[in-house]
């Protein structure tokens, strides 16, 4: 109604050049207005995640063994982080781009991003809202900890009723597992508190009408392939019997150590295992393909890969994708998400990506770094980079990509993303060099030193996730 309007202010005259201006423009029309009144009133019901670390919401850890997680990590966050989460929010309150409405759009491409959920579920919407996304993904309750509590009672009429007033459908949100499920995990106890929280996430997720539900696939932990996934369908089969019709959505890999994933065939072997076939599908990160060795940059490239994914998998499976750039060069299996356009993917192949018809009206969800350095050194979210990259991947649908403004934005974009590049190319060298002087002699392979050399290589991709946000 009144969104209407402000949606059709804000379209851009050309393309390009929305794309570039908006990361400056703050559009603060009346509609907007009126859903910053509606959050506040929201505001007060605080279901969960005052501690959500929301800046490591764009990054994307392999899952980790779960022996890896100390004891500690269990406890609740300290208190003082809610100073940091009102704080946040009211940053959140400003919107910062009026959404594209999509039939103005050559193909349907419902584009958002992994917006923060702190303060409640519900946070989430006009979160998504002001930054002009189409779609969203949102973590259900804090992913870093196995400490949480159920939703409020007055939470799924809450939220069903903003996304009513904000003219969003369930279909366009992807919730994202908590990192520290790995349905995979041989260990029994560990086993029953994963899929207990994945349980529990899938009824939140029922609770609130939302239909896609993504998650890593898990870590081996060193034992065959074909078990660990044979574990994943056992939980998914009981998970679907325990529920209506949530459809679990498994998530592509960048295939370091034990991550189960990054081959196509990893999620057809987890698919054949599922009884109800309806019930899970798939999402594509770019960032892990790209990493684990599927190209998406040229035209060819990218064809290549999606008959690969149609041939293995099956298209009627994929449910859902992640847009983001890689800091690290193909097939490095490093898990590094940069901005759309600086990385080693670069602009062609989100172009690709936003032009392939069959990904109409299915949710993409940025992932991007957001975290910037202030003139004091500090670091804070600064969320007009996804109002602007959605913009930006708004404007390439339909662009054609031998024209001057596609060249001049690619050009632009790789100009920034410049030295980062360098600088993971040049890490990625040393540790190619390395590898190759320390190459284990054969014979040695499932020993106890090959088997710690595994672990270190799936700690190190890990940890290589948290460089994103220096
Ligand atoms: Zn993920
Ligand atoms: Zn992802």
């Amino acid at each position: 109604m009144v969104r209407q309007s402000a949606r059709t202010a804000a379209q851009p005259k050309t393309t390009a050049e929305a794309a570039v201006k908006v990361e400056k423009k703050v559009v603060a029309t009346k509609a907007d207005k009126v859903e910053v009144k509606k959050r506040a009133v929201t505001k007060r019901k605080v279901d969960y995640n005052e501690d959500e670390d929301d800046k490591e919401e764009n990054i994307e850890p392999n899952v980790k063994d779960e022996d890896e997680e100390s004891p500690s990590k269990s406890k609740p966050a300290p208190k003082k982080r809610k100073t940091t989460a009102s704080a946040k929010k009211a940053d959140d309150s400003m919107p910062l781009a009026a959404r594209t409405p999509l039939n103005t759009l050559k193909l349907a491409m419902k584009i958002g991003a992994h917006v923060s959920a702190a303060g409640g579920v519900q946070n989430s919407i006009t979160n998504a809202s002001n930054i002009g996304a189409n779609a969203f993904a949102l973590f259900l309750k804090p992913h870093r900890t196995w400490n949480y509590q159920p939703f409020s009672p007055d939470s799924p009429s809450i939220f069903s009723s903003l996304l009513k007033a904000n003219s969003y459908t369930p279909e366009i949100i992807l919730p994202h597992a908590s990192y520290l499920i790995n349905l995979a995990q041989p260990d029994k106890t560990k086993s029953a508190q994963a899929y207990t929280s994945f349980l529990d996430d899938l009824q939140r997720c029922e609770s609130l009408g939302i239909t896609l539900y993504n998650f890593h696939p898990g870590s081996t932990g060193g034992l065959p392939i074909s078990e660990a996934c044979a574990r994943i369908a056992a939980h998914l089969n009981a998970a679907h019997k325990a529920t209506k019709s949530v459809i679990t959505v498994l998530e592509n890999m960048c295939g370091s150590g034990n991550i189960i994933g990054s081959n196509f065939s990893d999620l057809a072997t987890i698919i054949s295992l599922v009884d109800d076939k309806s019930r899970v599908g798939v999402c594509l990160d770019t960032c892990h393909a790209f990493a684990a060795g599927y190209d998406l940059r040229h035209p060819e490239a990218y064809a290549k890969t999606m008959t690969e994914f149609d041939e293995i998998v099956g298209l009627k499976y994929l449910k859902a994708f992640h847009l983001n750039d890689s800091k690290a060069p193909f097939s490095s299996h490093r898990d590094l998400h940069e901005n759309i356009g600086q990385g080693f993917l670069g602009l062609r192949a989100f172009h690709n990506v936003v032009n392939d018809e069959r990904l109409q009206n299915i949710p993409m969800v940025l992932e991007t770094p957001i975290e910037v350095k202030g003139p004091d050194g500090k670091k804070t979210e600064d969320k007009k980079i996804w109002a602007g990259e959605i913009k930006l991947l708004e404007s390439l649908i339909g662009m054609d990509p031998e024209s001057k403004e596609f060249k001049d934005l690619e050009v632009e974009l790789q100009k920034k993303g410049a030295a980062e590049r360098k600088r993971v190319q040049e890490q990625v060298d040393k540790k190619a060099e390395k590898d190759t002087k320390k190459a284990a002699p054969k014979g040695k392979r499932g020993t106890a030193a090959a088997k710690k050399k595994k672990k270190v290589e799936e700690e190190e991709a890990c940890d290589s996730c948290g460089e994103q946000s220096d």
